[in-house]
């Protein structure tokens, strides 16, 4: 049964989701779920000028890659729409009127070259301009505190700019509750009366933020520690409209890998990590950023990783699937301290889940790599290929259950599906070079001949298996007494062309008896 567990996240469509971002998301997301409760996506883009027009989806496609969808909101579930504050527009100005009725707000009209020129004066005397109790009704400023009703209605009626303040209280110890921070408490008196709605018609996040929190009966605020510095008059505002207040949750930072602060693009371009979740283009610039699904992450990878950025289950369990993350979930083990990001870790995690996803499941992935290299594999993959493309194929033909047996043996040496074909290449076709440094170490003078016997004794052996291919040759070797070095690194580099690569044997076994004398005939020539 559902609770009363009402949760959101609100992102501002100002460009891509960084992680800082998605993180609070999958922390709202295990919450709710946790506890039964709602995940509520509400788009806040009531500040126009900083509204990007693709974000929004991107947002929406950040969280459907990442397998945490939302249960409610735009154009889903619509139980207490819209969920897009522009479009809840006309809501807010009613808002900000009952709180200029009973005195919470007030109307200013000051310009803002009267605000520069105040400000200005004020830093070139080494003090910050702050307007609020203690100069609001003075006189130099111009609002409904000083103006009289018919002055004010006189400068709206005559369409002059305005805005509308909150009246933050005189000499007060406001005390707050956070579910991390524990008790807060803050003197009214160092508030600034904050703009709630703006000339432009539209509200400022403030209002905006807590109306919706309101009317769509957000049980729990989770949302990033960057707006720590606004819980004061949040709380203070759900005081005014006389509302109950949600319980606040502020979640730590995530900070640079090195160094002090917070994550930031420019510390993954330097560094070499994404900081989005999907690939982004800027419209304006054209600049292409980087993204987790298409530098090669598991979303499962990418989400047990983030989940880690903040919170831990308090055991040494790090590897968690979705389900595992929700029952595990507690807010009360969510760090007061910052996160520090860790690209090296990301990758482990990474590692950590190809060694558990299934082969086949790989090997659907890795197909359309073999595909676009001109590997024909029979079965389901032939009929994406077109006519035109099967002109330009190689002539080997391998079928599924080849990759994956070639997944199979390879898969515990990567990081990202894209390794493979640096791991595998040789299954698929015969090396054109030889690595330099192990030839001159390996190929020793009298190892051509010994090849051309090896060459004899495999065209002999009859059970082409691994085990078999591996206990003839050895028997062998230790007959001929010619010492297993002396065999198996020429051999290697004969199939592989370098000193890598899996168990030789099953290398022999996977490519065939033609085809790895082929092999050995080509090396003996090209030494
Ligand atoms: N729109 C705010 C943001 O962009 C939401 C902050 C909040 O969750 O209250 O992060």
């Amino acid at each position: 049964m559902e609770s009363n567990v009402r949760v959101r996240f609100a992102p501002s469509p100002t460009g891509p989701l960084h992680i800082g971002g998605v993180r609070t998301a999958l922390y709202n997301y295990l919450f709710a779920k946790k506890n039964n409760g709602t995940f509520i996506l509400r788009i806040e883009d009531t500040d126009q000028t900083r509204y990007v027009p693709n974000a929004e989806k991107y947002i929406i496609d950040s969280l459907n890659w990442c397998n945490i969808p939302f249960d409610e909101g735009p154009n889903k579930n619509e139980k207490f729409g819209p969920y897009k504050q522009s479009e809840r527009k006309d809501l807010y100005k009613q808002y900000a009127a009952i709180l200029i009725n009973s005195s919470w707000a007030y109307y200013a009209f000051d310009t803002s070259e009267d605000l520069d020129f105040l400000r200005k004066d004020h830093e070139e005397n080494g003090k910050t301009f702050i307007y609020n109790w203690h100069n609001r009704a003075k006189g130099k400023l111009i609002n409904s505190l000083v103006l009289t009703a018919d002055e004010v209605k006189a400068k709206i009626n005559a369409g002059e700019n305005y805005v509308i303040r909150f009246k933050s209280p005189q000499d007060e110890v406001l005390e707050m509750e956070d579910e991390i921070r524990g008790k807060i408490t803050i003197d009214t008196n160092t508030l600034d009366d904050k703009i709630l709605f703006k000339s432009d018609g539209m509200p400022t996040y403030h209002l905006a933020n807590i109306v919706d929190d309101h009317l769509m009966e957000i049980s729990h605020v989770i949302r990033g520690e960057e707006w720590l510095p606004s819980m004061p008059l949040h709380v203070l505002l759900y005081r005014a409209f006389g509302w109950n207040t949600p319980k606040f949750v502020h979640l730590p930072l995530i900070l640079k890998p090195v160094g002090k602060g917070k994550l930031s693009k420019r510390d993954g371009d330097k560094l070499g990590f994404p900081v989005f979740p999907l690939s982004y283009t800027n419209k304006e610039t054209d600049e292409i950023s980087k993204g987790y699904k298409e530098e090669g992450y598991f979303a499962d990878s990418f989400i047990n990783m983030l989940a880690f950025l903040g919170w831990n289950p308090g055991t040494e369990q790090e590897i968690f699937s979705l389900d595992e993350l929700v029952k595990s979930f507690d807010l009360k083990r969510v760090s007061k301290s910052g996160a520090k990001f860790n690209p090296d870790k990301t990758k482990w995690f990474n590692q950590q889940y190809m060694q558990q996803k299934n082969d086949a499941e790989l090997t659907d992935l890795y197909l359309p790599i073999l595909s676009e290299k001109g590997f024909f594999i029979e079965s389901e993959t032939k009929k994406s290929v077109s006519n035109d493309k099967i002109t330009s194929l190689k002539t080997a033909r391998y079928d599924e259950l080849y990759v994956q047996k070639v997944v199979a043996s390879i898969k515990e040496r990567a990081i990202f599906v894209a390794d493979f074909w640096e791991l595998s290449s040789f299954f698929f076709e015969a090396p054109t070079t030889f690595d330099e440094k192990a030839s001159k170490k390996n190929w020793k003078e009298n190892t051509s001949e010994i090849m051309h016997q090896l060459i004899a004794v495999i065209s002999k052996i009859e059970d082409f298996s691994s085990a078999n291919t591996e206990k003839e040759i050895k028997e062998w070797i230790t007959t001929k007494e010619i010492g297993f070095g002396q065999v198996m690194q020429p051999l290697r580099l004969s199939l592989v062309g370098a000193l890598k690569g899996p168990h030789l044997f099953d290398i022999i076994e996977m490519i065939g008896k033609e085809e790895s004398i082929k092999r050995i005939e080509n090396a003996i020539k090209n030494m």
